[in-house]
């Protein structure tokens, strides 16, 4: 096993109150792109599309947005052994909880509980009329879209959205206090799979940093703390993670 590895799981294993925060890096095995990895999202289209001012103005945004809905697969995919690896962890009751940055619904299909996971970010599964507030299932909204309605509204005439936050949009405060309650409580944290760059979220593993509880990054590729943690491990997540919580329950 790799060095770094041995010495993160040793610094862990006494943590019974571990916080988790994950980003679009520990989803890639499961077949959906990141934002900012060499293949990333970001690569092919311009982030600047997709601000809440756009998706209101521009019938065209939506329609746009709908269509790459429908076809990235995100709505089909299955947890990676990275998020099973993070339900074992929980089961064994050493976890306070995961705050993700994902909308991706992957670590509750793992098996991770609703009240252990905080979706900085919302979810990719719900969708809303920005003028009600009524909620459906996003994949009834895509059965309109792939039956010819291409630019889905309410009945009050109001537009649909997925309950995803886009640029622009304030993040949801009921998430971010829980978030910050699990950094301000937890006794070690592990980010994984986030480039630690996208702002307020990353102030939750920092708040924990602060603190002086020991803090693990597993990523490929540099992260804008790297310079934070008390140790760096370089791998795939859907490998790391299982090596790493193995090694933490074997204490
Ligand atoms: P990011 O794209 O900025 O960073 C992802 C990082 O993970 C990169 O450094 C990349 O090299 C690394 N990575 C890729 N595959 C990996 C693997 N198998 N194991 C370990 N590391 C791997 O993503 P971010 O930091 O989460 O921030 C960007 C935003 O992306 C968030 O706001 C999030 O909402 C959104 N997003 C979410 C999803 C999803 O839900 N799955 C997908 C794309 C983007």
């Amino acid at each position: 096993m790799d060095l770094e590895l041995q010495r993160a799981a040793e610094a862990l294993r006494e943590a019974s109150r571990l916080l988790i925060f994950t980003g679009a890096g520990i989803s890639t095995e499961s077949g959906i792109p990141d934002f900012r990895g060499p293949n990333g999202v970001w690569t092919k289209v311009d982030p600047s599309e997709f601000t809440i001012d756009r998706y209101i103005s521009r019938p065209e945004t939506r329609r746009k947005a709908w269509s790459m809905r429908r076809d990235s697969g995100v709505m089909k995919a299955e947890p990676n052994e990275a998020h099973l690896a993070l339900a074992e962890l929980w089961t064994s009751g050493r976890m306070i909880g995961c705050v993700t940055q994902n909308i991706d619904g992957l670590h509750q299909r793992a098996g991770l509980p609703d009240e252990a996971v905080v979706e900085l970010h919302g979810t990719v599964h719900k969708a809303s009329c920005l003028n009600c507030g009524r909620e459906w299932p996003t994949t009834e909204i895509l059965e309109r879209v792939d039956a010819g309605d291409d630019d889905p509204h309410c009945d009050c005439g109001g537009i649909i959205k997925v309950a995803t936050i886009s640029f622009g949009q304030a993040m949801p405060a009921a998430e971010m206090d829980r978030a910050y309650q699990m950094a301000l409580s937890c006794d070690a944290a592990v980010a994984v799979g986030s480039t630690l760059s996208v702002y307020p979220a990353a102030y939750i593993t920092m708040e924990a940093q602060v603190r002086g509880v020991p803090y693990v990054i597993v990523n490929l590729g540099r992260t804008d703390q790297d310079h934070l943690a008390d140790f760096r491990i370089e791998g795939k997540a859907g490998e790391v993670l299982p090596l790493l919580i193995r090694s933490i329950m074997m204490a």
